[in-house]
């Protein structure tokens, strides 16, 4: 999508092109459409290297603020890359009610980390939420959620090199040696983070509310059966 700003014309792209992306504020994939975009003039003027447009999402509405690199100015108008930054990521969406309270608050800044793009922060946040948990669930717990991490690896089909930095950041001490992340690496962490979170504490506590519930519903039935009897 080519996008261009002209000095008169004002705001136009490739015929037929729309942009849509996942909405930070309401997480539909939606389309967007131009609502403020700069004026060109000053633009041809100042010569700025990058140049900020806001959307609207079609689907709630909300503003989305996106960053274009410009590509060139010509006399009359300035052309934009096609590609842009988010300045707003959606936020990781995970069910932290069944976390131990203090996991819950690190693993939630964790993930703030994250969608803020600051992936060694987050690998950081992520070794201090997995020490929080492994405290909480007691003696043991550091060898059966190592367990579930190497199903996970397992299941991803990742050899052991690729995978050693996330076992590292989840599972050593100490705060000199947490390796450093790139992007794909800490989407990696994200997904395993997340199941194993799962694995010990959401999977155990919905079974446990879902239990609790039937044998309610049991001992009101065999109560009204004693009644009635
Ligand atoms: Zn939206």
């Amino acid at each position: 999508m080519a996008i261009r700003l002209h000095r008169t014309d004002g705001f136009s792209n490739d015929e037929g092109e729309r942009l849509a992306l996942e909405c930070p504020y309401c997480g539909v994939f939606a389309n967007m459409t131009p609502q403020s975009v700069p004026d060109a003039a000053p633009l041809i003027e100042t010569r700025p290297k990058h140049v900020g447009l806001v959307y609207q999402c079609d689907a709630c509405q909300a503003p989305v603020f996106l960053r274009f690199a410009i590509k060139e100015f010509t006399d009359d108008a300035v052309h934009l890359y096609r590609n842009f930054a988010e300045l707003e990521r959606p936020a990781e969406r995970f069910p932290h009610s069944y976390l131990p309270k203090e996991t819950e608050l690190l693993f939630r800044e964790a993930l703030s980390c994250y969608s803020g793009n600051s992936f060694n922060a987050f690998a950081s946040m992520c070794r201090r939420a997995a020490q929080s948990a492994f405290r909480a669930m007691g003696d043991g717990s550091k060898l059966r959620a190592y367990e579930e991490v190497i199903i996970a690896q397992d299941i991803a089909e990742m050899d052991d090199e690729s995978f050693a930095p996330i076992k590292t950041i989840i599972f050593d001490t100490g705060d000199d040696n947490l390796p450093i992340l790139n992007r794909v690496q800490a989407g990696i962490l994200l997904e395993v983070m997340k199941d194993l979170f799962y694995q010990c504490f959401v999977r155990r506590g919905k079974l446990t509310r879902a239990l609790k519930v039937r044998k309610f519903f049991v001992q009101e039935a065999s109560g009204d059966l004693a009644s009635s009897a």
